[in-house]
């Protein structure tokens, strides 16, 4: 709910009305704060490395850019203060009510999501499969705290602004914006923990932004927010269908499996080597744990490229699904919403080619 932490009370006034100082109309939009570094804040200028993540409210973040107030009216709410790695199905089942909540509201037209840079790719997915919605949501943060010298997260901020408020963003599904560039959500990865450049997509950037202006290049073919069969309204509870993720590596214990099993997992992600190659000694375990009902998805540890069904391993015989490109984390939370749908791996596989 925004009622508690937005600055102006008469909302619907103050948000249709222009700026004297505007020669145009601006949009509204909404900055969603969850935490993570750019809400950081180190003991001094030269800790880029070391910090507190999730300590600055929302409010201060936007006081310090008073810039973004040329490029929209913004409001903002305090969803969460945490580092990303803390997130659960919980709080992104809720996240996902409180900006579907917003998209549908008539007095927004864009939705920024500050959020940790840990985790900030799943977030992104997950809303760009369950909110169906045309508007801008973009997902940014930073690399270093606000205390830091050369701070990336004032201008990353100021950016997502820019283009959650730009028209031209309608329609592209959730983004993340980060150093510059628009990614979009499905294909942006986390790859690097040290510098401001982290975040790469294998298939390429969508656009970038200068001085607050998008330019695109490029748009996902694959089904996102408005075309996607999911939709976080039928979703019951805070929680999802459990999946658990096993990291392949040689000397695999079968027993990493059988854990997860008796958690209570409807689907164990191998995060296998190559083309999400399973060891020899593994298969057994595997084709088990898939004629108990526990759906066995085969994605890989390798940053780019795609798993190839029925190569390295007989899916079609197992009645195992590949993930296609899709990283580990991300094929966990697509396969989680495919179970509140289905337990058909053909269907689950399609669900995969699809988005
Ligand atoms: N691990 C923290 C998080 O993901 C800080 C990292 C960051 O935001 O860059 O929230």
């Amino acid at each position: 709910m925004l009622t508690n932490s937005i600055r102006t009370s008469n909302l619907a006034i103050d948000l249709l009305a222009d700026s004297p100082a505007s020669t145009y109309k601006k949009n509204n939009v909404v900055v969603v704060a969850t935490g993570g570094t750019i809400a950081g804040a180190g003991a001094s200028s030269t800790n880029s490395a070391s910090y507190t993540a999730a300590k600055i409210p929302v409010d201060a973040l936007i006081d310090a850019i008073p810039q973004v107030q040329d490029l929209a009216n913004i409001r903002w709410v305090q969803a969460l203060q945490i580092a990303s790695e803390s997130m659960t199905d919980k709080e992104l089942i809720n996240l996902a009510r409180q900006v579907n909540d917003l998209a549908k509201r008539s007095d927004v037209n864009g939705i920024v999501v500050t959020h940790g840079t840990d985790t900030m790719e799943e977030t992104a997915f997950f809303l760009s499969l369950v909110i169906r919605s045309d508007k801008p949501i973009v997902l940014v943060g930073s690399m270093r705290p606000g205390t830091a010298l050369s701070a990336d997260g004032p201008l990353n901020l100021y950016s997502a602004v820019a283009l959650a408020s730009s028209d031209t963003a309608k329609g592209k599904g959730v983004l993340v914006m980060m150093n510059d560039t628009i990614f979009a959500a499905r294909d942006v990865s986390k790859i690097i923990n040290i510098h401001t450049n982290a975040f790469v997509s294998q298939w390429g950037a969508l656009g970038t932004i200068v001085e607050g202006k998008p330019y695109w290049f490029r748009e996902s073919t694959k089904r996102h927010n408005s075309s996607s069969e999911f939709n976080i309204e039928s979703i019951e509870g805070d929680s999802l269908p459990l999946v658990g993720i096993v990291y392949g590596a040689n000397n695999m214990l079968p027993q990493s499996y059988l854990v997860l099993q008796q958690a209570g997992a409807k689907a164990i992600i191998h995060a296998g080597t190559g083309n999400g190659s399973v060891a020899d000694y593994i298969v057994p375990t595997l084709n088990k744990l898939q004629s108990e009902g526990v759906q066995i998805i085969r994605s890989s540890h390798v940053p780019q490229g795609f798993v190839i069904r029925n190569a390295e391993q007989p899916d079609d015989t197992y009645g195992w699904v590949v993930a296609h490109d899709l990283n580990p984390q991300k094929t966990r939370l697509l396969t989680a919403l495919a179970l509140t749908k289905t337990t058909d791996a053909k269907e689950i596989q399609r669900m995969f080619y699809e988005y």
